[in-house]
């Protein structure tokens, strides 16, 4: 009896591995960013730009579209943070690369592939920095403009929720560090939305609880070129026990020796994020061991904005009121920099 359930389930698992060999051989990969539902995602296929008549500095492509479609099945993303641009057709074509073409010219396309993604068909144009775009549907065409975020905002800054995702950070009392660090740049964002200042742009790392790699939040930075980066996290004791030390201690680098350099930036976050919030000043300190701050083009700081190890500062950085309070100190400080001449 054993020897033929071994036997069987020799045979069986041996079914069961040539069965998923195949399946991942056809299935070349299967992928989850959407959450919880697994999305087939077929083979890649890369599009080449055909060379038309337009000069690459015109940053103008066509993108050609079968019939029936237009701007009611078809839905344009802009990822500012892996510098994509996804046009995704409520249908998969077929035979896209060789019955359409994509012409134009642009001097920022690193790549451009279609594939498919479930039902859907999936044309991904990849950049080699952060682009704006604006759109249109015109002769069987979808015309598309890649614009340079400088040529539309005076003043552009990058600001990060730390961690996230499967990252929680410090967990105190079932607190997660990910969840107030996505308060508090909830807060910066509605800040900076009501001062509704057309001429200045924030771009977020994240807005939800995803995790970013470091990379990619730096990339961000470095890619639209920002003026100042903020990275928002917040402390625990060494101990990792609950005691009397608390306050704010904002990290800058102190490789950045220009004049108006990721010290002095700090220093004006600091004096504003106190004023604002009544947090205790615990100073400023050399960040370049943080990938964030170490691998920064711009003045780039991380604020550990207070001890979740500390009861009172706990209460306060889980409330929106003290969080709001923050953001307006941030908010302040950008607004002092951009005075100073950052
Ligand atoms: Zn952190």
């Amino acid at each position: 009896m054993e020897k033929k359930i071994l036997q069987w389930s020799a045979v069986s698992s041996g079914i069961l591995t040539v069965f998923i060999c195949i399946s991942l051989y056809y299935l070349p990969s299967v992928n989850n960013h959407a959450g919880f539902w697994l999305r087939l995602i077929g083979k890649e296929i890369e599009i080449e730009i055909e060379e038309g008549t337009v000069e690459a500095e015109e940053e103008q492509l066509y993108i050609e579209l079968p019939e029936n479609f237009d701007g009611k099945n078809i839905t344009i993303k802009n990822d500012y943070l892996t510098q994509t641009i996804y046009v995704k057709f409520a249908q998969a074509i077929e035979n896209y690369s060789e019955d359409y073409s994509v012409k134009g010219g642009s001097n920022h396309i690193a790549n451009m592939s279609y594939y498919t993604e479930g039902e859907a068909g999936v044309l991904a144009i990849r950049l080699d920095k952060v682009c704006e775009i604006s759109y249109l549907y015109k002769d069987g065409n979808l015309c598309v403009k890649l614009i340079d975020p400088h040529d539309i905002y005076d003043k552009i800054i990058v600001v990060d929720a730390g961690h996230g995702g499967r990252m929680p950070g410090a967990v105190k009392r079932g607190i997660y560090e990910k969840t107030i660090n996505l308060g508090i740049v909830k807060q910066i964002k509605a800040v900076f939305d009501e001062a509704g200042d057309k001429s200045l742009k924030v771009y977020y790392t994240r807005l939800d609880d995803t995790n970013p790699s470091l990379a990619e939040r730096t990339n961000l930075s470095n890619y639209v070129d920002a003026d100042l980066f903020i990275s928002i996290h917040n402390n625990a004791s060494n101990s990792g026990l609950f005691n009397n030390q608390h306050g704010t201690l904002i990290l800058y680098s102190a490789d950045d020796e220009g004049e108006l350099n990721s010290r002095r930036f700090a220093e004006i976050c600091m004096d504003n994020i106190t004023e604002t919030a009544g947090s205790v000043n615990l100073g400023l300190a050399d960040g370049d061991d943080l990938y964030v701050v170490r691998y920064n083009n711009v003045p780039a700081i991380l604020i550990e904005v207070g001890y979740m190890t500390n009861t009172t500062e706990l209460n306060n950085l889980t409330n929106p009121e003290y969080q709001r309070k923050v953001a307006e100190g941030i908010y302040n400080a950008v607004m002092q920099a951009y005075e100073e001449g950052y």
